[in-house]
C-alpha cells in the first residue's frame, strides 16, 4: 500500500504530498502555506491589512515572511539541525519550505522512511507556526518562557503519537523513535 498521496486539490500545489499517517489538519496546513494562503504578516501587508508591526514575532528583527519565519530566523534554523539530529543524518530534505522537497534525492531510503520523514517535516511546520501565533499574542513577560518552549520534544511526542497509532509499520516503542525514528519501523 503506497502511504503517499497526491492532494491534488489545486494545479499549482500538485507536488503536495497527503500523508495519512498525521492528522488532517496539518496536511491543511501545508497545502494553505504552499499556496500561500496562511495569515503570515507579509502575505497581510500584500492584501493591504493594517498590521501594527510586520517583524518576525520570535526574534523580532526581520521582516516576516514564510522563508524567514519557517527556514531563516535564528529561532527556527537550529529546529531543522535537531530534526536532522534525530534522523541521523545530514541530508536535509529542506529546500525552501515544502513545496521543493528534495524527496527524489533520497532514493537510497525506503518509501516508508521517506513518508516517515516528510511526516515529521511537517509536523515540525506546523508546530513553528503555532509556536509563531502564541508569540504573536504573548505579552512581554510571557515572552521568553513561550521562546524557550522545547519544539522538538513535542515533535517527538507528538509525531510518535499520531503516526503509531496511524500506521502499523511503525512500532508503539517510543524509546526506539527516540533513538533514531527508522529504527522504530517494524
Ligand atoms: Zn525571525
Amino acid at each position: 500500500m503506497i502511504d503517499i498521496e497526491i492532494l491534488d486539490v489545486h494545479p499549482s500545489t500538485s507536488n503536495i504530498k497527503w500523508i495519512s499517517w498525521i492528522p488532517k489538519k496539518i496536511n491543511l496546513f501545508i497545502w494553505r502555506l504552499n499556496s500561500d494562503r496562511i495569515r503570515i504578516r507579509s502575505n497581510l501587508t500584500k492584501r493591504s491589512v493594517n498590521l501594527d508591526s510586520t517583524i518576525c514575532p520570535l526574534c523580532l528583527s526581520n521582516s516576516e515572511d514564510v522563508d524567514h519565519l519557517f527556514t531563516r530566523c535564528r529561532h527556527t534554523i537550529p529546529l531543522w539541525r535537531s530534526l536532522n539530529d534525530l534522523w541521523n543524518t545530514s541530508n536535509s530534505i529542506l529546500n525552501g519550505v515544502s513545496n521543493d522537497i528534495r524527496l527524489a534525492a533520497l532514493d537510497s531510503i525506503s518509501k516508508t522512511e521517506k513518508c516517515l520523514r516528510l511526516a515529521t517535516h511537517y509536523v515540525l511546520l506546523w508546530l513553528i507556526w503555532k509556536w509563531r501565533n502564541k508569540m504573536v499574542h504573548a505579552t512581554q513577560e510571557k515572552r521568553s518562557e513561550i521562546l524557550n518552549e522545547d519544539i522538538m520534544s513535542s515533535l517527538r511526542v507528538l509525531s510518535h503519537l499520531w503516526i503509531s497509532n496511524r500506521s502499523s509499520k511503525i512500532g508503539s516503542d517510543y524509546e526506539e523513535w527516540m533513538k533514531c525514528p527508522r529504527s522504530a519501523v517494524t
